[in-house]
């Protein structure tokens, strides 16, 4: 029951010697799912040893081209691996367009078809939904349309404890009704309250994903409890009207975010290109929130599963 974020490309939009833009790949009970497409994301899937047929969705958080410029030549690629399951892409308009456009001159024959699912970015919206897997838009502040995506593990079933069963000598329909969450009656007439029989086998898990953006507190509070925070900081405290006027936060907004939200780790990217050692960034943020960490390409981030 894997539940882990691994970090494809961590700059901002200006090209660096060794930093890819933004892209992340989100691994949930072995189902991946990419978080931005930043230029060269699909070599640096192949880095991090992730095979991009393993994709079930994408999503965009807006259209600038640090975040989007490498899913075009991934979809050709996965064409030349032989998809043939469709592909849902989030993002929020126009990019079907660009998607119109890409798919008539580029790639005419794909084998699968690519899905566009528009984002309101206005709105705290799920997205999609498994078994055991929520996925929800977070409004974000930036210069354009932008959403942060929120992937929060469903409730898991109830498990009955084994050694009770055993203790009341329960039936298997009483066991059923144990496990739908219902209070149990014995014979001798004894009503044994639900809590009294059964267990979650797992906490569920949230991980939020919070680029680019000013500081926003709706975000914050909106990613309440999440185990994991991403949250861009761009630029360093001292810069905080640079990143106010271009629609991005500083190590101390993001710290700011983690805090509001009781987050239980935060790792902080987009380093803008004049940051050639991010330290200095993460040492800022650290003083505010002690448990941030920089986001570093091909390293992952897991959060374990906790009872
Ligand atoms: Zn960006
Ligand atoms: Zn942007």
């Amino acid at each position: 029951m894997s539940f882990s974020v691994t970090i494809l490309g961590c700059a901002s939009a200006k090209p660096t010697a060794n930093r890819h833009p933004s892209a992340q790949a989100v691994n949930i009970h072995e189902q991946y799912y990419l978080v931005d497409a930043g230029e060269g994301v699909q070599q640096q899937l192949i880095r991090a040893g992730i095979n991009p047929l393993k994709l079930r969705a994408v999503f965009l958080s807006h259209l600038h081209g640090d975040h989007l410029y490498g899913l075009f030549p991934l979809l050709s690629t996965l064409g030349l691996y032989g998809r043939c399951t469709p592909l849902p892409v989030y993002a929020p308009a126009p990019f079907g367009e660009m998607l119109a456009a890409h798919l008539r001159f580029l790639d005419r024959e794909l084998p699968y078809t690519v899905e566009w699912h528009e984002v309101d970015t206005t709105q705290h919206a799920l997205l999609m939904e498994n078994r055991t897997l929520e996925v929800w838009s977070i409004p974000l502040r930036h210069r354009v349309p932008c959403a942060g995506v929120l992937f929060r593990e469903k409730e898991p079933p109830l498990n009955v404890d084994k050694f009770k069963i055993t203790k009341y000598g329960l039936s298997i329909a009483q066991i059923a009704a144990a496990k739908r969450g219902e209070a149990v009656t014995l014979a001798n007439g004894e009503t044994l309250p639900n809590e009294e029989l059964t267990y979650r086998p797992y906490r569920p898990r949230a991980y939020a994903y919070l680029s680019d953006t000013n500081f926003s507190a709706r975000a914050a509070e909106l990613c309440r409890g999440v185990d994991l925070m991403y949250h861009e900081a761009t630029y360093a405290a001292a810069e905080q009207r640079s990143a106010r006027e271009r629609g991005h936060s500083t190590t101390a907004d993001a710290a700011k975010a983690a805090l509001k939200a009781g987050a239980g780790r935060l790792v902080i990217g987009h380093y803008s290109s004049r940051y050639k050692d991010e330290q200095v960034l993460v040492d800022e943020a650290r003083a505010l929130f002690p448990e941030t960490y920089p986001a570093t390409e091909g390293h992952t981030f897991t959060i374990e599963k906790q009872r």
